[in-house]
């Protein structure tokens, strides 16, 4: 985890077995069930793990309106997508310093990519179409975990 300090890595909740399969998912993200505004992600780079906290922003966004996943980009209707912020790694992080994004509030993007593309029923190239966004959804997660990492304010 690259932004998380002895002390958040104790407190952290895990997912339940049944959420932890590779299988068929780009990454692993939940909410932590303790503290539900905390948030997890962790994904393979290179054959390693790595993974950031995220804390959601207390106000849902407005009912009604619809609101787009960075990560994903599925759109959706607003409380579904959730204002994140993650602490940026290192000194900066301690300093206070953030990055912000907007991602689906249960974090389980590769599960709605693939439940949206079964709902496309003509399933002419849905797998590619699936392959494609999960490519991107990971390239972005990276891109996004650069910011973390990078030692900017
Ligand atoms: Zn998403």
């Amino acid at each position: 985890m690259i932004n998380m300090s002895e002390t958040e890595l104790a407190a952290m909740s895990f997912p339940g077995l049944h959420e932890t399969l590779w299988d068929e998912r780009e990454f692993l993200g939940w909410r932590d069930v303790q503290n539900y505004l905390f948030g997890y992600i962790v994904f393979w780079l290179d054959d390693k793990a790595r993974g950031f906290m995220l804390r959601a922003a207390e106000n849902q966004m407005p009912v009604g309106i619809s609101a787009m996943c960075v990560i994903c980009r599925t759109a959706q209707p607003a409380p579904q997508v959730s204002l994140f912020v993650a602490a940026k790694a290192g000194k900066a992080g301690q300093r206070g310093s953030t990055v912000g994004t907007y991602l689906c509030a249960d974090l389980a993007c590769p599960n709605l990519i693939r439940m949206a593309s079964h709902r496309r029923s003509d399933s002419n190239g849905s797998l590619t179409l699936e392959a494609a966004q999960g490519r991107g959804m990971i390239t972005r997660l990276q891109n996004f975990s650069e910011r973390v990492l990078a030692d900017i304010a």
